[in-house]
């Protein structure tokens, strides 16, 4: 477990300690379980907000920004869980009366039931919208904010309301750890547009490759270090304010970097190619730890990349000095031919890279790639001693990790760049 997660489950766990510590046995154990349920929900809560912000540190603890946005989302989904549960509970602790129910469950009853009733009500309709409706990004993304409202009406709910926060060190923990929550959520906001670590570049060439807009970015100030593997949230002013994320495909020796962009919604599609040579471009980052681990003496290395997965690879590739891995063997899984615009790039790179091969997996002819397939394709390596990065759609990375982890790769040795942070 990394020491992220840790720190996220001792949050919850102190909190519990505190409030079990204080806790009324007398009061049954459908009531305890309601109370157990909104302390759970607040923190959970908070920690999500503070998962979201893109700082160092965050990305430090979890190995990986795209790591802590998963979290963020676990985190998210159950506080709607202990939410909802909270008021059942203790509707069910009274017997279902309809008197107590109609002060948890109509709005304009008890004002202090009322902003319990309202916070669980933005976060399901928020959750909901997320988990239901595939909405444009951008739409997804503002009506997602609104869950900050969430946090302090129900801690309002619990400081007025709930008997256990009359002791002081749960009251000013759970002040505390919400306080920092709504900071993060401040920051990420209003402030990492204005403070975040970003750098200046230049557009100095496009071209279009398939479905896929190459893009090079000279920079115009100095640029942190930028490893093989990383990420930036790339905004061009020029059309708009909208922030995406793109891994660097190629980084030249004087940090001019590739980035190859897929076309696939309204951004990628209309607007990016609105864009002229000499634009400028406002990098936000590096972020990634993808490759953080690849130099330290694995000798065999399976890179699995779907789709425009492949750029992190690309980037590695690219930029490999011969230390490290002894044998890489790429398999990139595209649907047909016409979109592995990279192939004469790999080919080269086979020649130049000693104990580097690649792949090519079509799936309309050959299907789902498995992790037997590329067992298959590559021999038998001694599976304890062989490293997989994954790189490709959600649904790809999730089936292929399970299945390499089934066929005995320890899950310490399977890596996974997740392309989405929604
Ligand atoms: C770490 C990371 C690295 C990536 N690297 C590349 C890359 O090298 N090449 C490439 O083509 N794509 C890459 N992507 C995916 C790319 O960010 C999305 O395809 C792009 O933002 C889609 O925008 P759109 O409006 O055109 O499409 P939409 O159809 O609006 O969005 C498609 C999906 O992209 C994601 N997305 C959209 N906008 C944003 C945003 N502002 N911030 C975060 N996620 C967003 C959402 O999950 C959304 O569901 C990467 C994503 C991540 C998280």
């Amino acid at each position: 477990m990394c020491k992220g997660s840790a720190i996220t489950i001792f949050v919850i766990l102190f909190t519990l300690f505190l409030l079990y510590y204080e806790m009324d046995y007398e009061i049954g154990w459908l009531r305890i379980l309601s109370k157990t349920s909104s302390f759970i929900a607040i923190s959970t809560l908070s920690m999500s907000f503070v998962l979201s912000i893109r700082i160092r540190l965050i990305e430090v603890l979890f190995k990986g920004l795209d790591r802590a946005y998963i979290v963020h989302q676990i985190l998210g989904r159950s506080s709607l869980f202990f939410m909802l549960m909270h008021p059942i509970l203790l509707a069910a602790s009274y017997g279902w009366d309809k008197d107590i129910m109609s002060i948890y469950f109509i709005p304009g009853k008890s004002l202090y039931h009322t902003l319990g009733l309202l916070s669980v009500i933005t976060v399901i309709a928020l959750v909901a919208l997320t988990i239901c409706f595939n909405y444009k990004y951008d739409i997804w993304l503002y009506t997602h904010r609104l869950m900050i409202f969430a946090l302090p009406l129900a801690i309002l709910h619990s400081i007025e309301l709930g008997s256990e926060m009359e002791y002081e060190p749960l009251q000013y923990w759970v002040i505390f750890v919400s306080i920092v929550g709504m900071i993060s959520y401040a920051y990420k906001v209003l402030l990492y547009n204005r403070i975040g670590s970003k750098s200046q570049f230049t557009i100095e060439g496009i071209s279009y490759r398939g479905d896929i807009t190459e893009m090079s970015l000279g920079p115009l100030e100095k640029c942190s270090d930028i490893k093989p593997g990383q990420f930036f949230f790339v905004r061009f002013p020029d059309i708009g304010g909208e922030m995406h994320p793109f891994s660097v495909s190629k980084i030249d020796k004087k940090q001019s970097l590739r980035f190859s962009i897929k076309r696939s919604g309204d951004y990628t599609s209309e607007k990016l190619l609105n864009l002229n040579i000499g634009d400028r471009a406002t990098l936000y980052g590096p972020y990634g730890m993808f490759f953080e681990d690849a130099h330290s003496g694995q000798e065999n290395v399976y890179f699995v990349a779907g789709g425009i997965g492949i750029t992190p690879f690309l980037a590695y590739l690219n930029s490999f000095d011969g230390k490290g891995n002894k044998n890489i063997r790429l398999i990139w899984t595209v649907s047909n031919i016409e979109e592995a615009v990279y192939e004469q790039e790999l080919e080269e790179l086979q020649t130049s890279i000693e104990g580097f091969s690649y792949e090519i997996w079509l799936s309309k002819i050959n299907g789902r790639l498995r992790a037997k397939d590329v067992f298959d394709l590559y021999g038998e390596d001694e599976r304890g001693n062989l490293w997989v990065y994954i790189c490709g759609p959600g649904n790809l990375n999730h089936a292929l990790s399970a299945d390499f982890y089934s066929m005995g790769i320890p899950a310490s040795n399977i890596k996974v760049e997740y392309f989405t942070l929604k």
